[in-house]
């Protein structure tokens, strides 16, 4: 079961205050979120947007100004009277943190109030078995981004996680992700609010990097597929401007949402365990791809895929032999794996009607020349819409941070703007 859930850059105009005393924090939340969405509204502007009284806003305004959430940006003048007072939000009002969990590095990013990335660090993830290390890792790391970035942890408001799946949504929880080795089943938000004392939420890899690449560029009601090229290949779909998040439904069923990889990368390649043939499971993974280069003799053949780091680097070694050394046998490995990558994509965009495909995650930059080569004409060409529109085919404008960005930002969204006990100002 899938849950459309309302994310942090979802313009939400039907979203009306109310007057009564009993929901100040509901009002407070709401004008706070306005605010942060169009920097520089003035105040009669959010009494038309609310439905407050003026009173009540200003009131409110002033709450959140002495809070340190807002600042009054300026003041207009039109016509003849009083010039109205302006707003944006006071970016160094609130943080949060996002973690990226990729089998090959952690990144880290701190994510300030108007949703600007502050700081941000990349560390290898520790190859020993098991999510300990991995704990102890964290922890540090967080400590070592709030000094670098002079921010106290009283500001940080929490811990947005993303993680290859497949994912428990409900508790938080991984369980046996095939690409961390030694992960069993791991209560990750419960061990990590635990550790760093706040609240945190997970969120797979591929739906969090949607929700960071509509985070920076809003588009109105888009239907867009985030592609996600990491150790794994998965999508993050968003439909309508909204992200589509994996909700277990029951306790005992996982969120298999964006699991692309069965879906067929390659007719003619070889047979997969679901009984189907050429599915991107078999057919585009990037250790795949480079087992296959050393095969043709288009890598050497020392070349090693024990772990993540290793299939990357000899990815980016195939890249740069493709496109700077103009060797046409790794080239063509590469356009055929965006062929394949194309024709899910063609399949996505049939099914989804899609405005645009978005690509990113950590093996991007490998793929990047080829994809932007191979994929936009192979997809329009097959679309069946193509007399209606197009669909863009681009890479994240976010980069390599997205999963990062995305799941701080849902942090921000979650603990700020869906809850409204966490803006109680007295
Ligand atoms: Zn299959």
């Amino acid at each position: 079961m899938a849950s459309r859930t309302t994310d942090p850059t979802t313009e939400r105009s039907a979203r009306r205050g109310t007057n009564l005393p009993r929901v100040a924090e509901y009002n407070q939340v709401l004008v706070l979120d306005l605010i942060r969405r169009s920097p520089g509204t003035s105040r009669s502007e959010l009494v038309q947007r609310t439905g407050l009284t003026m009173q009540t806003l200003s009131n409110i305004c002033q709450r959140l100004v002495t809070a340190g959430l807002i600042r009054e940006s300026g003041r207009v003048r039109s016509g003849m009277g009083a010039p109205r007072i302006i707003y944006e939000v006071e970016p160094t009002g609130r943080y949060s943190l996002g973690l990226h969990i990729d089998p090959a590095q952690l990144s880290l990013v701190l994510l300030d109030l108007a949703g600007e990335s502050v700081h941000s660090l990349v560390v290898p993830t520790p190859e020993a078995p098991g999510p300990s290390h991995v704990f102890d890792l964290i922890e540090e790391q967080v400590d070592v981004l709030l000094t670098e970035a002079h921010v106290t942890r009283e500001l940080v408001i929490g811990l947005g996680v993303a993680t290859p799946g497949p994912l428990d949504v409900e508790h938080g929880s991984v369980i046996g992700p095939p690409l961390l080795p030694g992960w069993g089943h791991v209560h990750l938000r419960v061990e990590l609010a635990q550790r760093l004392a706040l609240t945190v939420v997970v969120e797979k890899d591929s739906t969090a990097a949607a929700i960071g690449e509509i985070w920076r560029s809003p588009r109105d009601a888009e239907n867009l597929a985030f592609l996600y090229l990491g150790t794994g290949v998965s999508a993050g779909l968003v439909l309508d401007g909204e992200t589509l998040r994996g909700s277990a439904g029951a306790a005992s069923r996982l969120s298999h949402l964006g699991n692309i990889g069965h879906l067929t990368a390659d007719p003619d390649g070889e047979r997969c365990d679901c009984g189907g043939r050429g599915c991107v499971s078999v057919a585009s993974l990037p250790a795949g791809i480079v087992e296959k280069a050393v095969a043709r003799g288009a890598l050497p053949s020392e070349t090693s895929t024990s772990n993540a780091r290793a299939v990357e680097t000899a990815l980016l070694e195939l890249s740069r032999r493709a496109e700077v050394d103009d060797d046409p046998g790794a080239r063509e490995i590469l356009d055929h794996a965006a062929r394949g990558l194309a024709r899910v994509g063609m399949q996505l965009a049939n099914l989804l009607d899609l405005d645009a495909i978005v690509f990113g995650g950590p093996q991007w930059p490998a793929f990047a020349p080829s994809c932007l080569r191979v994929v936009p004409e192979l997809v329009n060409e097959h679309f069946v819409a193509r007399d209606d529109h197009r669909v863009e085919v681009r890479g994240t404008a976010v980069g390599g941070h997205v999963g990062a960005m995305g799941a701080a930002s849902l942090a921000m969204s979650v603990t700020m703007f869906d809850a409204p006990g966490h803006l109680y100002l007295g």
